[in-house]
């Protein structure tokens, strides 16, 4: 690494505008999800650590079973953590009363999932669909009808407003799940895999549905993704392994990206698979204090081996 990438990574760092762990919009901290059945334990979440800022757009990467999924859930108010901390928007996802929850989940989040089927109702228009969660809200009909036309057009699929889903493509009924998600204006739209059934070319219309809900509605927007094209035009790229967050990538639009890793509470990092690999880092690794970094060094002692 030059000098020069160094300053860059450094100013980088300072410019990613990245909350303290409390001021995020969304604050996960060592975050736990156990599940049990007779037989077996799974540890869905190992204690996750992830903090969103207001407005931010993240993808969110990981392979299968690595708990993206379960993260969704427990953000959305659906499914509760068994440990660890979770706070959006100024709720504790872990003592919510019941009516705080029913409150949440109306009015804070708005969520996308990945089956077309599971996110509008077939005997509704798209209009109707986006309009009944304001009914839950108790907004007044005539704001309803209007809100939900005006959200169809700034999400760009007013041309669908009369047609029930299944006069529509399974692109179009994800870009209208997406102005379901923001009826209510919610702080947070949380997007499970939205693409994960679409060609290339829709699953580009419901990303750019979700970047306008970003970008024009102001909501913070979470978004599971395996698509590159999706994770290759967000900011900041997140990825869940084995149940905790290991690796960043942030990019500026159109870049290549420069990678960054989380450091937890307790300082513990993860160092990305392929570093590892590269300089033969294993077992016991060397620090050297430098000028504004850190160097992590293979121990060429080897006194492990043997
Ligand atoms: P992803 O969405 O990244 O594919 P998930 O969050 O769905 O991963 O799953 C993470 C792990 O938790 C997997 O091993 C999965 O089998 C397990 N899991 C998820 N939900 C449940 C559940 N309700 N009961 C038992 N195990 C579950
Ligand atoms: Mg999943």
């Amino acid at each position: 690494m030059t000098d020069t990438d160094l300053r860059r990574l450094e100013a980088r760092a300072r410019d990613a505008s990245r909350p303290a762990a409390d001021e995020g919009l969304v604050v996960c901290d060592n975050l736990v999800r156990v599940f049990r059945t007779e037989e077996v334990e799974v540890q869905a979440l190992q204690g996750l650590d992830l903090t969103v800022g207001e407005g931010e757009c993240v993808a969110l990467v990981g392979a299968s079973g690595s708990g993206k999924s379960t993260l969704l859930s427990i953000l959305s108010g659906l499914d509760l953590p068994t440990a660890g901390r979770a706070r959006v928007a100024g709720h504790d996802l872990l003592a919510m009363s019941r009516r705080e929850r029913l409150g949440y989940r109306r009015r804070t989040v708005g969520f996308v999932w990945q089956q077309t089927g599971r996110n509008l109702l077939p005997y509704l228009t798209a209009l109707e669909n986006v309009a009944l969660p304001m009914k839950y809200a108790r907004v007044p009909r005539d704001r309803r009808t209007a809100r939900a036309a005006e959200l169809l057009d700034v999400l760009g699929i007013a041309n669908c407003r009369d047609r029930r889903p299944a006069e529509l493509s399974g692109g179009e009924q994800q870009r209208v799940a997406v102005v379901v998600a923001t009826a209510n204006a919610p702080r947070v739209l949380l997007a499970d895999e939205p693409t994960g059934e679409l060609d290339t070319a829709s699953g580009e219309d419901v990303f750019t549905a979700l970047r306008r809900a970003n970008e024009e509605l102001g909501a913070t927007v979470l978004v599971v993704t395996h698509d590159p094209l999706v994770s290759g035009q967000v900011r900041r790229t997140v990825r869940i392994r084995d149940g905790r967050t290991s690796t960043e990538t942030l990019r500026e639009r159109g870049g290549e990206g420069e990678e960054f890793t989380v450091l937890d509470r307790a300082g513990r990092l993860q160092l990305p698979r392929d570093y590892v690999e590269r300089y033969g880092l294993r077992g016991r690794v060397r620090l050297t204090g430098e000028a504004g970094h850190v160097g992590v060094w293979p121990d060429r002692d080897d006194r492990s081996d043997g």
